[in-house]
């Protein structure tokens, strides 16, 4: 079988390697010249760790992960830590540590586990369409390419989600912009290998181990959407959103680096069940685009990839039976993932002002369990789970 992917991101790679495991025909065609990601770091769940371990990058995941031993919330303005527990809990639990990691270099594994000099850069698809024999792509240079079968992981502003579903659909603002980049593990803002968090107001500030002495950080301020902002200016953008705040997120301040410091607005999708439309599939952002409230978007990409996998494994000589398969396993299961982040999304960022403090309020008496079950309530029911 000949199977064209469109997207060299997290989830057409991790599907490029996943029928290249079965002995399939993969090519992959990206419309960027050269792995330049969007965004400084994600934290792998245990449940996207798992499906890398699958895909054979068990040793060069775990090389790229940072190691986080334990889990704080912390006052953003006093400073008092509210709560601190282990992470082994969860580990125990899922049998799996989780993993942040630099999304530059998560990229480079994926495409260096598929075959670098074999991603066709610079190719920007422009139309797709099925046909009773194969599915055709079209690139913006004019050049067409057809397949048995095509999956398109063209991200959250997906053109082939358009097709497939036979209309355009609006993505919804989530209510928040996210700054995020990586600095080096510095005491002053958290233990070095603990996820700390500083909360407030509606805000969020978080730092946690990525290899290398790193700390990948974010912060998450509520704001109207479409405001003005010049790349570069993240310190004193920050300062302002962050005055009076505790020792620790000033320190994270002074720290980053604004150059590459990125300003991203949240946006989410309403789940939807048509992933399939005869011989095309849409795969990652593309089919579940979430707010990254529970950070399950790009493991949710990594599972559908590994779910396609066992799709056509399970229906060898029958593109469309295993295509609904694929559609079948994951629908419910990304959907899923998609409401929970954005329930959690309303609670840490204030969309009902009572709710975020009663959960401030939650957080000075929580010993771990509440939370760790929650985090495990996200990673269980996947294709490996
Ligand atoms: P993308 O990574 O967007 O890749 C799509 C690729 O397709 C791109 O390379 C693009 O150039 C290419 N492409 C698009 N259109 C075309 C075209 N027409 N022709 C050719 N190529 C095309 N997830 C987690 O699991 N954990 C986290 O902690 C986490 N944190 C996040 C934090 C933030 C601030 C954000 C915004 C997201 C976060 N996510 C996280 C979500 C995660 O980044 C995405 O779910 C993941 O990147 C989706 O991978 P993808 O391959 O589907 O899409």
């Amino acid at each position: 079988m000949k199977a064209v992917i469109i997207g060299a991101g997290m989830g057409g790679l991790s599907a490029a390697i996943a029928l290249k495991q079965l002995g399939h025909d993969v090519e992959v065609y990206e419309q960027v010249t050269e792995n330049k990601p969007v965004g400084a770091a994600i934290s792998v769940w245990s449940n996207g760790v798992k499906c890398l371990n699958h895909l054979g990058l068990e040793s060069e995941t775990a090389a790229l992960g940072g190691i986080v031993d334990s889990m704080s919330y912390i006052d953003g303005f006093t400073g008092e830590t509210m709560c601190r527990f282990s992470m082994q809990p969860l580990i125990d639990e899922v049998g799996q540590r989780p993993y942040p990691v630099a999304r530059a270099e998560l990229q480079l594994m994926l495409m260096e586990a598929y075959g670098i000099d074999d991603i066709h850069f610079g190719m920007k698809m422009v139309a797709v369409s099925d046909g009773e024999d194969a599915a055709t792509v079209e690139f913006a240079d004019g050049s067409t390419v057809s397949a048995d079968v095509v999956i398109s992981a063209d991200g959250a502003k997906s053109l082939t989600r358009e097709y497939v579903l036979g209309h355009s659909v609006e993505r919804r603002y989530a209510g928040y912009v996210n700054f995020n980049g990586l600095v080096e593990v510095d005491e002053a803002i958290g233990p070095a290998t603990e996820w700390t968090t500083y909360v407030g107001d509606g805000k969020r500030v978080s730092a946690m181990p990525i290899a290398g002495n790193r700390f990948y950080f974010f912060f998450d301020v509520p704001l109207p959407e479409g405001q003005p902002y010049e790349r570069g200016t993240a310190r004193e953008v920050l300062t302002e959103h962050f005055a009076g705040w505790a020792p620790g997120v000033q320190a994270l301040i002074a720290a980053l680096d604004p150059a590459t410091t990125n300003r991203v607005e949240i946006l989410d999708l309403d789940p939807f069940h048509t992933w399939v439309k005869g011989r095309v599939a849409i795969l990652g952002d593309a089919a579940h685009n979430t707010t990254p409230d529970i950070g399950q978007g790009g493991c949710s990409a990594m599972e559908d990839a590994v779910a396609l996998q066992f799709a056509f494994r399970d229906n060898p000589d029958d593109v469309y039976a295993a295509l609904k398969a694929y559609e079948a396993a994951r629908t419910e299961r990304a959907g899923d993932l998609v409401l929970r982040a954005r329930k959690r999304c309303d609670v840490t960022h204030a969309k009902d002002p009572a709710a975020t403090d009663a959960w401030y309020e939650e957080l000075r008496s929580e010993d771990g369990s509440r939370i760790i079950g929650g985090i495990v309530s996200n990673i269980v029911g996947g294709p490996l789970t």
